[in-house]
């Protein structure tokens, strides 16, 4: 098991211990953003000597990333724009999260990339292929391969044979991106940073025109307090503005939010071994293999409503069906969807002109320094948020006045990845001993790696916590207390919507399991029967918002029904009396 697991940990006393040492306290670096950019920075500057500190206004990945399509590639859209240097270190970012860093939570996805023109398109797409292997250098991933349409429809039997006239069958990875961000958050925790969740930045500590610190809210109590800093990061995606507008300066560069959808079916309703890439006339649709199902999409339309609960509409999910439906032999409906999320991608636009800030620009991300003492990062891509996160820690040398080590990122596991080989090797045995069945224990490996024995440790005294969660029976209750008293959950939403997916792999969109889960972690959190229906009525509330926003035909009506829903962390924060957590004895 790995030394560091203790360390790493999130659960309520961590949690008063962080507002302890956050308030007064002094650091080298605050992050502000609890995204996977902002997890990364933290990892990064507490592995390179610094203390770190990091608040996330709501919970851990709340942003968009939860709600990517989950891919760690390379990016076949950049090879296309001969982007090669992007594609190649992407590559070399999907290959180490593969073999060294997250085995344990990046898993290889096969892609049929069907073929609809005879002549041309072959030689095209193989050249681009193998130009694509080749960039990824010495990978594990295995190379693509040609195939006949024969071969393509034994393969993908979902597809309509008139879809295509061969095919292309090549690698990528996919990960649970909410799982993932919390492990690099908790990742940096065990290497010593400060993580707090629904800690929300609300201003700017500013002595002589430089940003020495900032005013941070906790989101559950109104509590505030003051962080000083020699060196402030925001790396608050679509968000990044507001921290500009804080500082009083120009922002060094323009974000613009642009929503992407994806939806769930269930494996049964298309007929496949591998995942598959469709062209559409602006991009492409993925279909990917994620556990019982398949993630569809994704949308790509300008957002300009508020940021907090972007909604997908009718014609999103229409348009997603109509696209996929393109190729298959039997066509997918409204009754095939179990889940729908949607997410909004932080793109940059080109740096304002009016900005005199220092800008380090390269092609996906930008890293910058509006004021003395603030430093901001944004764009990119998920798939290369270590070497976003080397980047913005690279900056920070002049801020903190002192040369810094190289950056080691590349060579620090994530939590569970240490032993994650040895504990495959004992899932049977595991199972034996709980009587979980094992292909659920395999499935938490791919969720806990080598932290898989310390999620059921209190099983042996409490054996109903190796049994299902009500309704969702993918997971055993275990996970759920265990997310509540080392991953940071404080919300049934946390717990539904992001330490599991119950929220959009089942089809009553986690409504049926909520009380069973609040009545379960209440002790933990300290909530009394009343908060417990309070969250089980707030979260039913947010999906049924969610699903009629899903019904209206554009996104001011469908964000005008999702927004009717607020964060269960807002409604708390309000109406609950300020009350210290209770310690751990509780648990
Ligand atoms: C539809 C879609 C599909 C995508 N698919 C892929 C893919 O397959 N592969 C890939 O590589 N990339 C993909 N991406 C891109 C990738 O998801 C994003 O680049 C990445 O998740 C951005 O992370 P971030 O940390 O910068 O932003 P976020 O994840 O949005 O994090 C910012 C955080 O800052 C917090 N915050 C905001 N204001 C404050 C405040 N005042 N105080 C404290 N905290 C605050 C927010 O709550 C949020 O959690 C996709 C994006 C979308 C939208």
């Amino acid at each position: 098991m790995s030394v560091l697991t203790t360390a790493g940990r999130l659960g309520p006393q961590e949690r008063a211990g962080a507002w302890a040492a956050l308030d007064g306290g002094q650091f080298d670096v605050l992050v502000i953003g609890g995204g996977v950019t902002g997890a990364g920075v933290a990892l990064d500057a507490a592995t390179r000597g610094l203390s770190v500190a990091l608040v996330e206004a709501r919970d851990l990945a709340s942003g968009t990333s939860s709600r990517s399509s989950k891919l760690f590639h390379g990016g076949l859209r950049y090879l296309e724009m001969l982007d090669f240097s992007l594609v190649r270190e992407a590559l070399h970012e999907r290959d180490l999260m593969l073999s060294k860093l997250a085995p344990h939570l990046v898993t290889p996805v096969p892609f049929l990339y069907p073929l609809t023109h005879r002549g041309w398109e072959r030689p095209y797409v193989g050249a681009g292929l193998a130009l694509y292997d080749l960039l990824a250098g010495r990978s594990p991933m295995p190379r693509h391969r040609h195939l006949t349409r024969t071969a393509a429809l034994r393969r993908c039997r979902a597809l309509s044979p008139s879809a295509l006239t061969g095919a292309l069958v090549y690698f990528d990875a996919a990960t649970d991106d909410a799982r993932h961000t919390m492990t690099v958050a908790r990742t940096a925790a065990a290497h010593g940073a400060v993580v707090r969740t629904s800690t929300e930045l609300v201003g700017l500590v500013m002595e002589d025109a430089r940003v020495v610190g900032a005013q941070v809210r906790d989101a559950e109590d109104g509590r505030t307090c003051e962080v000083r800093a020699t060196v402030v990061v925001g790396a608050t995606g679509v968000w990044s503005d507001e921290i500009h507008r804080m500082a009083g300066v120009p922002s060094p560069f323009r974000v613009r939010a642009s929503k992407g959808v994806h939806l769930l079916v269930p494996r049964a309703a298309i007929d496949s071994d591998t995942g598959m890439i469709l062209r559409t006339e602006k991009s492409v649709l993925f279909v990917i293999p994620w556990g019982e199902h398949w993630i569809v999409g994704t949308t790509d339309t300008p957002w300009d409503l508020e940021l907090d609960h972007p909604a997908a509409t009718r014609s999103d999910i229409d348009y997603i069906l109509e696209r996929v439906n393109a190729a298959l032999r039997v066509p997918l409906t409204d009754d095939d969807v179990v889940g729908v999320y949607a997410g909004l991608r932080p793109l940059l636009l080109p740096p304002d002109s009016r900005s005199t800030a220092t800008t380090k620009l390269s092609r996906e991300h930008q890293v910058a320094r509006p004021a003395q003492g603030l430093v901001s990062v944004a764009g990119g891509k998920y798939t290369t948020y270590r070497v976003m996160a080397k980047d913005t820690v690279d900056f920070l040398s002049d801020d903190l006045g002192r040369s810094l080590p190289d950056c080691v990122t590349a060579e620090v596991p994530l939590l569970g990845a240490a032993g994650f080989a040895e504990a495959k090797g004992r899932a049977s045995l595991v199972a034996e001993r709980t009587g979980i069945p094992e292909a659920t224990v395999v499935r938490m490996l791919g969720r806990y790696g080598d932290l898989v024995d310390e999620v059921l440790a209190p099983a042996t005294e409490r054996p109903e916590l190796a049994q299902p969660v009500p309704f969702a029976s993918q997971h055993v209750m275990a996970e759920l207390l265990y997310a509540v008293t080392h991953e940071g959950a404080l919300h049934l939403d946390d717990l539904l919507t992001r330490r599991t997916r119950i929220s959009v792999d089942t089809p009553h969109r986690g409504v049926e399991s909520a009380r069973p889960v609040a009545e379960l972690v209440a002790p933990v959190l300290g909530w009394s029967a009343a908060d417990v229906d309070r969250e089980v009525s707030a979260y039913a509330r947010r999906v049924e918002q969610e699903i009629a926003s899903q019904q209206a035909p554009d996104d001011r009506e469908a964000q005008g029904l999702r927004s009717q829903a607020p964060e269960q962390r807002t409604i708390v924060g309000a109406q609950r009396e300020t009350r210290p957590f209770p310690d751990s004895s509780a648990r």
